[in-house]
């Protein structure tokens, strides 16, 4: 049975929204209308030390503000059939999940402390090793539940020791997916870290609170930034060891909107020196250097219409065929 398109805009209120997400927001809702679906925005705020008081209720008035409609969301009236939203509320099911993993054996608990993967990283820097990482061959000399015996790892259980949860990433295997801009991706599992998915905190990493989610709230095609490409094959091993493959998103990763010279991310700079903001609304921060209040005026102050901004940002990479320049 075909199933209805679903899809989702996921920020982390980390501080206001930048174009780039503006756009990746309306790429979502575009196809969302498109294929008479549904979106939904879940906020991902499981780190919280990089929370911006405020960030949150600024991506909900920018989205608003540009005219992007959202089907199912933390602030709206009625609670949706997949809330709630926001991941800090959904906590206690994400080591329910983890614990899924190490039950079947593709996740164990990694016990070492800052000092050890220090001396870990140093040795393997001082080998020369191109990409210092715990990973399949490394997590062999280092204090976890697949080296300990295991009246040691209940010991350390049992005695509140600080553990990580870490994804236990085959050696070597082919993972590949087909996504919807650059068709097939594959890449080998040895280049795949065993990425922590529990922190010693108690919290998910995003790796594990995303693909539960998108599992959960029934996603159909995950559409973002083209940051997360290096991460989708780790998604695509997580979708498999839970078993669920058969409904796992179809991916479509977005080229991002880069500095004039290509280098890298737009910045607020090349905004004001290009004559455009790159934040919607203005935004009350601080200054992370000097701890003074700052406010960066976005395109509401400056006049813009938010038609002329969604415009201009869906021709950015992209024209119908036509001669058609305005869209509403
Ligand atoms: N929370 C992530 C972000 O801030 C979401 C990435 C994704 O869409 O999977 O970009």
């Amino acid at each position: 049975m075909e199933r209805e398109v679903r899809v989702r805009f996921a920020p982390s209120p980390t501080g206001p929204l930048h174009i780039g997400g503006v756009r990746t927001a309306l790429y979502n809702y575009l196809f969302a209308r498109k294929m008479g679906g549904k979106m939904l925005l879940r906020i991902e705020d499981t780190d919280q030390n990089r929370f911006v008081p405020g960030a949150e209720q600024y991506i909900a008035e920018s989205l608003k503000w540009c005219g992007i409609e959202l089907d199912e969301s933390p602030w709206s009236e009625t609670p949706g059939p997949h809330a709630p939203y926001r991941q800090s509320e959904r906590k206690p099911m994400y080591m329910e999940y983890a614990m899924q993993l190490i039950n079947s054996g593709h996740a164990y608990y990694a016990f070492d402390t800052p000092e050890e993967l220090d001396a870990m990283r140093a040795r393997l820097t001082a080998a020369k090793v191109p990409n210092p990482q715990y990973n399949s061959i490394t997590r062999t000399q280092m204090r976890n539940s697949l080296t300990l015996p295991e009246d040691e790892v209940k010991q350390l259980l049992d005695s509140g020791a600080p553990y990580v949860i870490r994804l236990k990433v085959p050696r070597k295997e082919e993972v590949r997916f087909n996504d919807m801009i650059r068709g097939w991706v594959v890449v080998h599992s040895s280049s795949i870290d065993d990425k922590v998915l529990m922190k010693s905190d108690g919290m998910p990493t995003y790796h594990l609170a995303n693909i539960v989610d998108d599992h959960l709230m029934e996603i159909t095609h995950v559409i973002r930034g083209e940051e997360w490409l290096p991460s989708a094959p780790l998604h695509v091993l997580l979708y498999r060891y839970f078993g669920w493959e058969s409904t796992m998103p179809q991916f479509a990763h977005l080229p991002l909107l880069l500095k004039p010279d290509g280098t890298g991310k737009l910045s607020k700079r090349d905004g004001d020196r290009l004559g455009f903001p790159v934040f919607p609304l203005e935004w009350h921060g601080t200054d992370a250097e000097t701890g003074q209040p700052t406010v960066s005026s976005g395109y509401r102050e400056s006049g813009y219409l938010p038609d002329a901004f969604i415009n201009f940002l869906a021709f950015l990479g992209w024209n119908p065929g036509t001669q058609q320049e305005i869209f509403s």
